[in-house]
């Protein structure tokens, strides 16, 4: 970049800059260390995100990864073999700014197979890259500064920076530990005249949580004649395990009406790198998303939204999900026996967690540190899903992975 901006400076200025350029890139000068403007943040207490910082370390330390969510296995050659026919086809222009209509179509398509749910792909559906996007794009829709909005912890680390950044409080209330459920006499205590959103997530990232009916019931007690708006992130849709059926708020019309229904195609089809994924929302709803969204990204990438149009008619893809993921999920238990951790449950994700207080009583953050750099296994401390920190002294794992993954990890775990 420096080389872009001092060229144009060749180019434009005179002998000065020119001499000037040439004796920083022999290394008589540094460029200035002070610099003359300094920006307030906007989010003063974000660092860098737990999964940048354990994947580094995983990578420094030649750690196993079961840290940041991703599958190690290759996702279908069949979606490979679209994208690459979708190029080779020339489909290499901007997509529409809602995103690829046969696209749009399918997932319509897929939504009323699945939910039974009639939405309008021209106006209901904007395909966007990928789900914390999509979830960003819905909170700028609707917030304003000074509003609130009722977030549950542990909470994936994207919604308290989205809503902060739109001048937005975030009212934090806590899962139940161990089994994570929702307090919903907390939720009812917690509203207020301020109360803008109520952001869901199921299954839940990072304890693997789901919501039942009663969930549904109670969310739409609270909800009913107030002007609150619903985000629900579903990009775990398809990893729902023990024939628990998934609650989508995409079953539920009266819910849908104030909701934005978020996904995401890197949890479904196993190529997180995608990142592509879509918003669900009511015509005004959508409307206002779109305005967020043409001025951020405008469009999607194009190959992949026609590859998947074709894809998304392939429902034994998606019906399969749930007992493939299962099988790793009860792989990975199986093996975890032979250690010191004690899982939890987990009914959907990637995700399960673990207690360690047989092992150290170390904060969490300072035993995933150590646990990657002397026993070479990398996971993400829970921790790192409350604002405040709260440590139940419990680790989450992904089990997302190869057999072979899994099992050189628990053979590392089990030495601890
Ligand atoms: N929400 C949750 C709970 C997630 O775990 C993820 C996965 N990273 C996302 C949203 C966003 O997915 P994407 O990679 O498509 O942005
Ligand atoms: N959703 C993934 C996780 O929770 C990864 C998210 C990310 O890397 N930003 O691990």
């Amino acid at each position: 970049m420096i080389l872009c901006a001092a060229s144009n400076i060749i180019h434009l200025h005179d002998k000065k800059h020119r001499s000037f350029l040439r004796s920083i890139l022999a290394g008589k000068l540094s460029l200035p260390k002070h610099f003359p403007v300094t920006i307030s943040s906007k989010l003063p207490n974000v660092g860098t995100t737990i999964f940048t910082v354990m994947s580094g370390l995983a990578t420094e330390y030649g750690a196993v990864n079961l840290g940041q969510g991703f599958p190690d296995f290759p996702m279908d050659a069949a979606l490979t073999k679209l994208v690459n026919k979708a190029m080779q086809d020339n489909y290499n222009q901007y997509a529409p700014m809602p995103g690829w209509m046969p696209l749009r179509e399918a997932i319509a398509e897929k939504v009323s197979f699945l939910y039974g749910t009639s939405i309008n792909p021209d106006t209901e559906i904007t395909i966007t890259p990928g789900g914390t996007y999509a979830i960003y794009s819905a909170f700028t829709a609707i917030l304003q500064a000074g509003d609130e909005v009722i977030v549950f912890e542990p909470a994936y680390d994207s919604y308290i920076p989205n809503i902060e950044v739109n001048g937005a409080k975030a009212v934090t209330i806590p899962l139940v530990y161990p089994d994570y459920h929702i307090n919903w006499e907390a939720v009812r205590a917690a509203i207020n005249p301020k109360t803008r959103a109520i952001i869901i997530n199921s299954p839940h990232n990072p304890t693997g949580a789901v919501i039942s009916e009663k969930d549904i019931e109670a969310l739409r007690e609270i909800t009913e004649g107030t002007d609150i708006f619903i985000i629900s992130d579903e990009v775990y849709e398809h990893l729902i395990f023990d024939q628990i059926p998934h609650q989508s708020i995409l079953r539920y019309p009266d819910l849908l009406q104030r909701s934005f229904v978020c996904f995401s195609f890197g949890k479904v089809y196993n190529c997180t790198g995608w990142k592509l994924g879509y918003c669900i929302a009511p015509a005004p709803l959508t409307k206002e998303f779109r305005k967020i969204h043409q001025f951020n990204c405008f469009s999607c990438f194009t190959p992949t939204q026609v590859a998947l149009a074709e894809f998304l008619k392939n429902r034994e893809a998606y019906l399969g999900l749930p007992a493939f993921m299962q099988q790793k999920r009860d792989y990975f238990s199986r093996l975890m026996a032979s250690t010191r951790f004690e899982l939890l449950s987990s009914h959907g994700s990637y995700f399960i967690c673990a207690r360690y207080h047989k092992i150290s009583e170390e904060a969490d953050r300072d035993f995933a540190i150590r646990l990657t750099k002397e026993a070479g296994v990398a996971t993400i401390p829970v921790s790192a899903f409350y604002r405040d920190g709260k440590d139940d002294h419990v680790l989450r794992f992904c089990f997302s992975k190869k057999e072979e993954t899994l099992e050189k990890a628990v053979e590392k775990l089990a030495a601890c």
